[in-house]
């Protein structure tokens, strides 16, 4: 059977976009339930500056606090060689990079040109390789920016080819706001692999702003990709529109694969179970249809009626 890999996104992209800061031991319960749902990637923390994200000020804390010998690679974002070493000192085997295919948007987001990007990632990405990590580098806004609107998708060639030839061996396409069409994404992806670049180094991390979310992830699909960011129940909002929908919600993705004859290793039951385990512990409703979906056919049947 056809295997597709479900990235999971959550604990760090998810809850870093909430207004709500989790307690260190409900994250650590909140990855632990992610763990028994049957990932083999998850993304647990940011060692960005504890001033910038607040939300992740603990991420050694939740390290530590992580089960051993699951199975599980455990990834962290980290922005420049101090977060790397940070990284380093918590003990991770497995660090993302990021930085925007968009200046503008690269701009605001870590206050350096791409050019200037570029080159501090190569550094951290050699340095984790010669550490024994695995790199995965996000490139944000490939399909479209808040500031610029239309980006070249031969920025994200370059790039792309320029992270992995650092040493990174995955890349994550992000839509940072939610912009793409299906169409769009064959047709960076034909660049891509035109450039020589495998299918099997790119991830799709989809935003569902302006619903394609799914739509787009299954052109993804059909052109080959088999890796898929996403974030149970949708967990994270949109930093650029609050109250619009943002990363994938894994539940959603879930069903499609599982119903399309896909293995994912993921029960999807489980992952249900953390997405409501996270929705209380956040005390806000989650955007995930199938989360909803699932909750409502809980409540009706009485099993949740608090
Ligand atoms: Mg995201």
């Amino acid at each position: 059977m056809d295997r597709v890999n479900v990235y999971e996104v959550a604990p760090r992209d998810g809850l870093q976009n909430e207004h709500e800061v989790v307690p260190t031991e409900m994250k650590v319960a909140f990855i632990e339930r992610l763990i028994a749902a049957g990932y083999t990637d998850i993304e647990v923390s940011s060692f960005v500056r504890p001033r910038w994200i607040p939300q992740l000020a603990d991420a050694s804390d939740v390290v530590a606090r992580l089960p051993r010998d699951t199975g599980v690679t455990f990834w962290a974002l980290v922005p420049n060689r101090r977060g790397l070493e940070r990284a380093l000192d918590a003990g991770m085997h497995a660090v993302a990079t990021f930085m925007s295919a968009s200046e503008t948007h690269n701009l605001k987001n870590v206050n350096r040109t791409t050019r200037e990007s570029l080159a501090g990632l190569r550094e951290v990405i050699a340095t984790a390789v010669a550490e024994g990590m695995r790199v995965r580098s996000y490139i944000s806004t490939v399909f479209g920016c808040p500031y610029e609107g239309h980006v070249d998708v031969e920025r994200t060639v370059h790039l792309a080819g320029e992270l992995l030839a650092a040493g990174a061996d995955h890349i994550s396409l992000g839509d940072t706001t939610g912009m793409a069409h299906p169409q769009q994404v064959f047709d960076v992806l034909e660049r891509l692999q035109g450039a020589g670049i495998p299918l099997d180094r790119l991830t799709l991390h989809m935003h569902d702003t302006r619903g394609t979310a799914l739509a787009n992830i299954l052109a993804g699909l059909q052109a080959g990709i088999r890796t898929f960011d996403a974030s149970v129940s949708g967990l994270g909002g949109c930093p650029y529109a609050p109250g619009a929908a943002g990363n994938a919600a894994t539940e959603d993705l879930v069903y499609m694969l599982h119903g399309m004859g896909y293995e994912t290793g993921l029960d999807l039951d489980a992952v249900c179970e953390a997405g409501l385990f996270i929705e209380d512990a956040l005390g806000r409703k989650l955007p995930g249809r199938y989360h909803q979906y699932y909750r409502g056919s809980l409540d009706r049947r009485g099993a949740r009626t608090a």
